[in-house]
């Protein structure tokens, strides 16, 4: 039985990656000092591979960037206006991040699959060119060897390449293939003599494929074949189920396949029926998605069932994706529950559980660990700490009456309108506003000690105070209290929720250098007491203007954690949404009308495939509603969500029900509207009329013809105006131009409109 995983993590256990990569653009750090420093980390998790028994040191996951990037640029598809920008080193970082001398912009960055780790997509021009090179991977598997481990290079795939590029057309993309298959011919011709396997990942088969789509799949793995007959290749599938692509997968000549049983733990039977006598298998049984110790009895007999239909020496063992999206190393965790962290594994800890299931099958047993791993695995589901039986009975008995708001929308659109008295186009913001380095500072002293808890809170308030003072000066007209008590919208409500837990150094790379480290959901979530109330009511008692309450919604808060896998997600949610209902009342009893609850996350929830995705839409929409429904018709629910494509999706948005939703809508110019009016879109929307992601600031005119563009689609009295997201990651300069440049507008569309505007305080 062979043993590997399919990636590890690149950032480094104490995250020297992005230490040195952050020095190296500031100038502070060498082109060479940055190699020495990925050197040293690919040397470092190449050993500790090696060490814990892996077959195979998996070569190519590296990268200084993203790997997609790396393959761009093994490709030599690197697009026109980067030619020229400098050393090849440079030319790379300006591809991920753009050169701001030459004011060259990055390339696109998205979200690989379903995770929350983002990639550089590739553009590809009509008639693209390319100049290849697989020298950097070449090197390394020598390098590889030289330390006396075996190599096995990993590729991206052809097919999911193309599928996730940009640029020129579909069709003038697809034209490229041909082209690229040679170059992998050349890849894996260079690579096959030096190693047993070679890994091509394709993770598009755990996605819906058309007809055409397989077709392609086919006659390019078909010619893959036949270019390099002596390649050895491991096709690889992960984050979901190969479904309906098992006969493209299986028709792909490729000598293995890997399988996600993670994700997808029920196609292995339909894969061992029909697995073809000149394929290995690979099964994923230890996830690389989330940071529990694996059920090793349990994958023992996934692992023992496919050995005795193939035989052992027919069967790898891995992980289910590359160990990529989890933390390094638990052992870096000193402040944990010590039970808690017995229940935990992450990157190091993964490659120690393949090795011992790999060994076991092998009959080498090791009955302590396995006993070790079996006693973990009892105390974590059998333990108090998961299990709140006040929780379970409350979530038991939710009624369909508590999704639903007392009154339908026109109803509540007339009170609220008499409560609020909001003139035409009311202005508001998305909930943050500027961290400053006051903010950070007074934080960074109370977590030492150097700050009292009172001295603290007192900041925070006199924070506040000037947050509501701007936005007075101003004339907004729905206020925001700033969010200045918050580090990030998962983390500060996990820390006040029960059933959760944190790590010091769970760092995950999202992108380039950036890093998250999600909170750990370990448990049955519940409120112990309000969480937001206080600030929110002190921020109302500053001001005569409606404050927005302001709450991140369950489905985020499940998106962006490490989440319980002895739990139904659905349930997990509907916990979270009971628990954010208590706020929400809480909210309204402190006298707050307007309360926004934030799903940033909504979408990228989304299974891969289409018909998983109503079951996942439906609970995920219904938990929204179990979070804000419990208010009166008069308290005003908003929802924001930071991106634009809804068209898929927007039956759904609409079944949230919320009194009005603000959306990103800046960067595509309004045009994305459409699909709300073509559904008829009930109730009031907040289209950004400018992008936060810039200090630039936009003029008065540019926002009134945003506005009049939104105007081509919402009634006046459905339109609000706000920017596309919070503010946070502004400077206040340009965020009190912008504010006044966006009121000005406002202001002058009001005169135009001022028939409307008495029709509506009528
Ligand atoms: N209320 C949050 C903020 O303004 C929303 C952030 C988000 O949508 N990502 O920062
Ligand atoms: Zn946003």
């Amino acid at each position: 039985m062979q043993t590997h995983i399919l990636g590890f993590p690149r950032i480094g256990r104490n995250r020297e990656l992005k230490k040195a990569l952050e020095g190296y653009w500031k100038g502070e750090l060498s082109e060479n000092q940055l190699h020495e420093t990925a050197d040293e980390l690919k040397k470092r998790h190449w050993k500790f591979q090696h060490d814990a028994g892996l077959s195979f040191v998996t070569v190519g996951d590296f990268s200084l960037y993203d790997h997609v990037l790396d393959l761009t640029v093994a490709l030599g598809a690197i697009p026109h206006r980067f030619q020229n920008a400098g050393s090849a080193l440079d030319t790379y970082f300006a591809m991920a991040r753009g050169d701001g001398n030459r004011n060259i912009p990055a390339m696109e960055m998205t979200k690989w699959f379903n995770t929350n780790y983002h990639y550089i997509v590739p553009e590809l021009s009509a008639g693209q060119s390319f100049k290849p090179s697989i020298e950097w991977l070449e090197n390394d598997v020598i390098r590889v060897g030289q330390l006396g481990f075996r190599a096995k290079p990993v590729l991206l795939g052809p097919i999911t390449y193309l599928a996730l590029s940009k640029g020129g057309t579909e069709s003038s993309r697809w034209d490229s293939l041909p082209q690229l298959t040679e170059i992998y011919i050349s890849f894996l011709e260079r690579l096959a003599p030096q190693c047993d396997w070679i890994q091509i990942d394709e993770p598009i088969l755990c996605t819906d494929m058309s007809g055409s789509l397989r077709k392609t799949f086919r006659e390019t793995y078909h010619k893959l074949r036949k270019g390099s007959p002596s390649a050895r290749t491991l096709l690889t599938t992960y984050f979901g189920s190969i479904r309906d692509n098992l006969d493209t997968a299986l028709a792909s000549e490729c000598s293995g396949l890997h399988l996600d049983l993670c994700a997808a733990p029920a196609q292995l039977s339909d894969v061992l029926a029909a697995l073809p006598e000149h394929m290995h298998l690979s099964l994923g049984v230890v996830d690389g998605r989330n940071i529990w110790k694996t059920n090793c009895a349990a994958a023992l007999s996934s692992l023992r069932n496919a050995a005795l239909k193939l035989g052992s020496d027919r069967l790898f063992v891995g992980s289910s994706s590359s160990l990529l999206h989890v933390p390094v190393d638990l052992e870096l965790e000193t402040s944990l529950d010590p039970e808690i962290k017995n229940w935990m594994a992450f990157a190091v800890q993964k490659c120690g559980e393949i090795a011992l299931l790999g060994q076991t099958i092998d009959g080498e047993w090791s009955p302590e660990c396995l006993n070790e791993n079996r006693l973990a695995n009892e105390s974590r589901h059998l333990n108090m700490k998961t299990f709140d039986p006040a929780v379970r009975r409350r979530c038991r008995n939710v009624t369909p009456e508590m999704l639903n708001r007392k009154s339908p929308y026109a109803d509540r659109y007339r009170k609220q309108q008499e409560a609020l008295n909001l003139p035409l186009f009311p202005t508001t913001t998305i909930g943050s506003y500027p961290q400053t380095e006051a903010i950070r500072k007074a934080r960074r002293e109370y977590r030492k000690g150097e700050l009292s808890p009172d001295a603290y809170e007192a900041f925070l308030k006199d924070t506040i105070r000037e947050i509501v003072g701007h936005q007075e000066a101003l004339g907004l007209d729905v206020l925001v209290h700033g969010e200045p008590e918050r580090t990030d919208m998962v983390e500060y409500f996990g820390q006040q929720l029960e059933g959760f837990c944190f790590t010091d150094h769970g760092w995950v790379q999202s992108y380039g250098s950036r890093c998250v480290k999600p909170p750990v959901l370990y448990g049955d979530v519940s409120r112990k007491q309000p969480m937001t109330a206080s600030w929110l009511a002190y921020a109302q008692s500053l001001t005569r203007k409606p404050m927005k309450g302001m709450l991140t919604g369950p489905v985020t808060i499940l998106c962006w954690s490490f989440v319980r896998d002895d739990l139904e997600r659905e349930e997990v949610c509907r916990q979270l949404a009971l628990a954010l209902r208590d706020e929400v009342l809480d909210l309204e009893r402190a006298g707050l009308k307007i309360i926004q609850i934030d799903e940033a996350a909504l979408r990228e929830g989304l299974p891969l495939r289409e018909d998983e995705a109503e079951k996942y839409l439906q609970w995920a929409i219904d938990a929204f509603r179990l979070t804000v429904s419990g208010v009166e018709d008069t308290t005003q629910i908003h929802t924001h969500m930071c991106y634009s494509e809804f068209n898929a999706i927007l039956k759904w948005i609409a079944a949230m029900d919320a009194d009005v939703i603000s959306i990103e809508a800046s960067r595509s110019n309004m045009d994305l509207l459409q699909a709300f009016v073509d559904f008829k879109y009930p109730s009031a929307i907040g289209p950004g009329v400018y992008d936060i992601h810039s200090p630039r600031v936009p003029g008065l005119e540019e926002i009134l013809e945003r506005l009049e563009q939104a105007l081509r689609f919402i009634a006046p009295e459905k339109l609000w105006v706000n920017p596309d997201c919070g503010l946070k990651t502004r400077g206040w300069p340009e965020t009190l131009l912008s504010l006044g440049n966006m009121v000005q507008a406002v202001r002058v569309l009001r005169e135009e409109y001022s028939d409307t505007q008495n029709k509506v305080t009528r």
